[in-house]
């Protein structure tokens, strides 16, 4: 049974579909109803941490394990979409991450150096040639790298529910699990019991998750425009339509629909880790804004629409997979910030049920153990808070933690 149908339960569900085993998905929404149904659809390696990041934190090997999830985690939803041959406004778009400011220059040139040196694919971009890639002087320099795509998350998650029930997995939508008993799921209506459960259902409380402490959320805003002019499409993409985001710690990203509108998203560094959510537009008028300054020709383009979701995530921004000690038939997927993530990792806890562990697989309950160390200690965050200790631990985890010796059990 899988608890959760967003990018990671779908994952779970589909490598366990046409095995020969009675699969459930029990979804408390509906399929993709939560962060991966609002989410702008980005699908690159690079979610939070940027490569240059792992490389400081893990050392070349653990840069090269991890920047491999994310990228497996995409070639996963591109051979699930092709299988289900459905419509999720699949787009190819390269990924440019823009630097801003003199500490811009220096975040894009260690992320091109970093991939450089790993052998993979970089462009970098300054000065006149900045300005053929992206219609904005509010950059300073930009790096540029293939192998990314753009979907529509909602379609997608429908596409592959779409798929799932086709192929025989029993899809219950609009069934919340309430309460989790021995091998059993209680549901407000009804209960499912099973062999091996993989919960990979957001925010739940201790009582379905008793590692509920180990994941906090993030609070992130998007908006769409009208459709974009071929003229303002180009005045923005003078080259070719790119996936970009920005280097502040709460950044902006951006990228064209296929329907040729414009998603826009973003934060606040006070509303990125409250623990309501803000709902009115003071947020994303303030994102707004600052796009409008980047691209002054587009100021008269109307953002027709905007909405908010929560991203759950750890306190150093990568995920936890576990096997539960004293129950080691509850499989649990945590804190997966970015859908190629959540692939890897409901895909990676199905593997384990099917005991179809890949060569190098076990380093990955290395990487996401529960008890990695953080700058601001649990005890500490009991005193102060996780509103506070998280942007901590996530600065400390993005900017300056070095774990090398972490990986590999
Ligand atoms: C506004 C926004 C923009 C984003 N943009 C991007 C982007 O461009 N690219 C990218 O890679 N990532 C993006 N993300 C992050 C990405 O959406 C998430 O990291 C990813 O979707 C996590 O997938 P998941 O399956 O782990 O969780 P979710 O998608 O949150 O899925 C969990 C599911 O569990 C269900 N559930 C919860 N409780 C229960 C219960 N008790 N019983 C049954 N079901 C339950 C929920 O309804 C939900 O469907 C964005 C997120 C947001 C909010």
């Amino acid at each position: 049974m899988v608890v959760g149908g967003g990018a990671a339960g779908l994952a779970a569900a589909a490598r366990l579909m046409g095995t020969g085993k009675k699969v459930v998905l029990l979804e408390g929404n509906i399929c993709g109803g939560s962060s991966t149904g609002k989410s702008a659809g980005f699908l690159t390696p690079d979610s939070e941490l940027e490569l240059s990041q792992l490389v400081r934190r893990f050392g070349i090997q653990g840069a090269k394990d991890l920047w491999a999830v994310p990228v497996r985690g995409i070639e996963r939803m591109l051979e699930l979409i092709g299988k289900g041959g459905f419509d999720c406004d699949l787009q190819k778009q390269d990924s440019l991450f823009l630097g801003k400011g003199k500490g811009g220059i220096k975040a894009v040139q260690e992320e091109d150096s970093s991939r450089r040196g790993l052998g993979y694919d970089s462009q970098i971009y300054m000065g006149d040639e900045l300005r053929s890639a992206i219609g904005s002087s509010g950059y300073t320099a930009a790096v540029r790298y293939r192998n990314t795509y753009g979907v529509d998350g909602l379609r997608y998650a429908q596409g592959l529910k779409g798929m799932l029930i086709d192929g025989g997995v029993g899809v219950y939508e609009s069934s919340r699990a309430v309460a989790l008993s021995g091998h059993t799921v209680k549901t407000h209506m009804g209960s499912v019991t099973a062999d091996q459960i993989i919960f990979c259902a957001d925010k739940l409380g201790p009582e379905l998750n008793r590692y509920a402490w180990n994941v906090y959320h993030e609070q992130t805003f998007l908006s769409i425009t009208e459709p974009l002019s071929a003229a303002e499409q180009k005045s923005m993409f003078p080259l070719e339509p790119f996936q970009c985001w920005d280097s502040d710690l709460v950044y902006s990203y951006y990228r064209m629909t296929g329907s040729k509108r414009l998603l826009l998203g973003g934060g606040s560094l006070l509303t990125t880790y409250a623990r309501h959510d803000s709902t009115t537009s003071g947020v994303v008028d303030h994102v707004i804004s600052g796009f409008r300054r980047a691209f002054p020709q587009l100021s008269s383009v109307r953002f027709i629409q905007f909405w908010m979701g929560r991203i759950d995530m750890t306190r150093d921004l990568l995920p936890t997979v576990l096997r539960e000690p004293d129950a080691p038939w509850v499989h649990r997927v945590l804190g997966c910030v970015g859908l190629p993530w959540a692939t890897f990792c409901g895909d990676f806890a199905a593997r384990q049920v099917l005991a179809e562990a890949e060569t190098g697989d076990e380093k990955y309950y290395g990487y996401f153990d529960v008890n990695r160390k953080f700058l601001v200690p649990i005890w500490l965050e009991r005193v102060i808070g996780k509103r506070l200790a998280f942007p901590l631990n996530n600065a400390w985890a993005k900017y300056y933690q070095r774990d090398v010796r972490a990986g590999p059990r």
